[in-house]
C-alpha cells in the first residue's frame, strides 16, 4: 500500500501465477489417464500428488483469487499482481478442449479484476493449438474482458514460436498494442531426459534452459523482423541470456557468415540489439542484487521491473532486499510500478 509511511510507489508483481479449479481437477484427469509430456508428470505429478505442506499450499494459493492471494499480498507489500494462468496453461490438450478451456481461464480472470481492479490485472490464456482461434480469443480478451496481454507457456507440444504457424497470435498481439509474456514450461520429452534424471528439469534450471533457447530461436527467425514493435516479457531476470550476450552476438554472426546451419540466417539487428529493444524483463524469482544491477546494466533500466512468481516462489525478504537496490528513487519507482504501468498499460 502507499501509504504516509510506506514507500512512494505501488509495488506491482508482473508474474503472478492461478490456475482456476477446472484446469486443476482436468490435470488431475490428465495424470491418472498417463496423458500429457514427461515434464508435466514430473512438475503436476509433485504439485498436484505431494502431501507436504509446500505443495499443497502452492494449489491451494494457484486456485485462489480473492481473499487468501490479497492476504498474502498484503502480507509481503506487494499493492498489484498481474495475473496469468500456471504453466503448461492449456498447451497439453487437444484443440477443442484447449480452445473452450482457455475462454474460460479469461472469464474466470475477467471476474476477478472486476471484483477486485485495484489489486489484479490479467494476462489472456489463448489454446496455440489453432492459432487463429487464439489470435480471435486474445483479441476478445483484450478489447471485452480488458486484458493486458497474453501468456504462452513456452513450447507447444514440442514446437516453438519460430513455427510460422503460431504467427496469427503475435500478429493480434501487436496489433492490439499488448505484451507477450513468454513463461516457462518443462521442457518437451525430445529434451528433457538428461534433465530430468539429474532433478533439473523445473524452475531450478530446465525452465530456463528451454525457455532462453526459445527466446533465440525466435530471433534467429527474424520473428523480431517481421514484428518490429512485438513486446516479449521474459522472467528470471531473462532465463541468463543478458549474461551470454557476447558470446551469442559473436557466434551468430560468425555461423550467419559461415552458412552452417540452413536455419540461421541473417536478421536485421544482433541477437542483443533485439533484447534491448523488444525484450522486457522480470524479476521473478531472482531478487539477487548483483544479478538486477547487471542485467539493468546490459539490457537497460526502463526494462528490467519486479515479478515475484507467486504461489512458486514466494520469499518473504525479497521486497526488503530489493526496496534497497542502489538505484535513484525514480529509478526503484520504475522497477516496482511505472515500467509496469507503461509496458502492461495498467493506467487507470
Ligand atoms: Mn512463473
Amino acid at each position: 500500500m502507499t501509504t504516509p509511511n510506506g514507500p512512494a510507489y505501488r509495488r506491482i508483481a508482473t508474474e503472478e501465477a492461478f490456475a482456476p479449479p477446472e484446469i486443476l481437477d482436468r490435470y488431475r484427469d490428465l495424470l491418472r489417464d498417463g496423458g500429457g509430456d514427461r515434464g508435466f508428470q514430473s512438475l503436476w505429478g509433485f504439485y498436484l500428488g505431494s502431501t507436504a505442506e509446500r505443495p499443497r499450499w502452492v494449489v491451494d494459493r494457484l486456485a485462489d483469487l480473492g481473499v487468501k492471494r490479497i492476504a498474502d499480498m498484503d502480507a509481503h507489500g506487494i499493492d498489484h499482481q498481474v495475473i496469468s494462468l500456471t504453466c503448461p496453461g492449456t498447451q497439453l490438450f487437444g484443440t477443442a478442449e484447449a480452445t473452450a478451456l482457455a475462454r474460460h481461464v479469461n472469464d474466470v480472470a475477467a471476474q476477478a479484476v472486476r471484483d477486485h481492479p485495484e489489486r489484479f490485472t490479467a494476462l489472456a490464456a489463448v489454446a496455440l493449438q489453432d492459432p487463429t482461434a487464439a489470435a480471435a480469443e486474445l483479441d476478445r480478451a483484450v478489447t471485452q474482458l480488458g486484458m493486458r496481454g497474453v501468456i504462452l507457456n513456452s513450447h507447444m507440444q514440442g514446437r516453438y514460436l519460430d513455427d510460422r504457424e503460431f504467427w496469427p497470435v503475435l500478429e493480434a498481439a501487436e496489433a492490439l498494442g499488448v505484451p507477450v509474456y513468454l513463461h516457462p514450461n518443462t521442457p518437451p520429452d525430445s529434451m528433457i531426459e538428461p534433465l530430468y534424471e539429474a532433478g533439473l528439469d523445473g524452475a531450478i534450471y530446465g525452465f530456463a534452459v528451454e525457455t532462453a533457447m526459445h527466446v533465440l530461436r525466435i530471433m534467429s527467425a527474424g520473428l523480431f523482423d517481421h514484428f518490429p514493435r512485438l513486446r516479449l516479457v521474459i522472467g528470471h531476470l531473462g532465463e541468463g541470456l543478458p549474461f551470454w550476450i557476447p558470446r551469442i552476438d559473436f557466434f551468430h554472426h560468425a555461423q550467419v557468415l559461415s552458412g552452417r546451419y540452413p536455419a540461421m540466417k541473417a536478421v536485421e539487428l544482433r541477437p542483443s540489439d533485439y533484447l534491448r529493444r523488444n525484450v522486457w524483463f522480470t524479476t521473478s524469482g531472482m531478487a539477487w542484487t548483483p544479478a538486477v544491477m547487471f542485467v539493468r546494466d546490459v539490457v537497460g533500466a526502463d526494462r528490467v521491473l519486479y515479478a515475484m512468481d507467486y504461489p512458486y516462489q514466494c520469499v518473504a525478504d525479497e521486497v526488503r532486499e530489493l526496496d534497497a537496490l542502489p538505484v535513484p528513487p525514480s529509478e526503484l519507482a520504475a522497477f516496482y510500478e511505472t515500467t509496469a504501468v507503461e509496458l502492461f498499460g495498467l493506467h487507470h
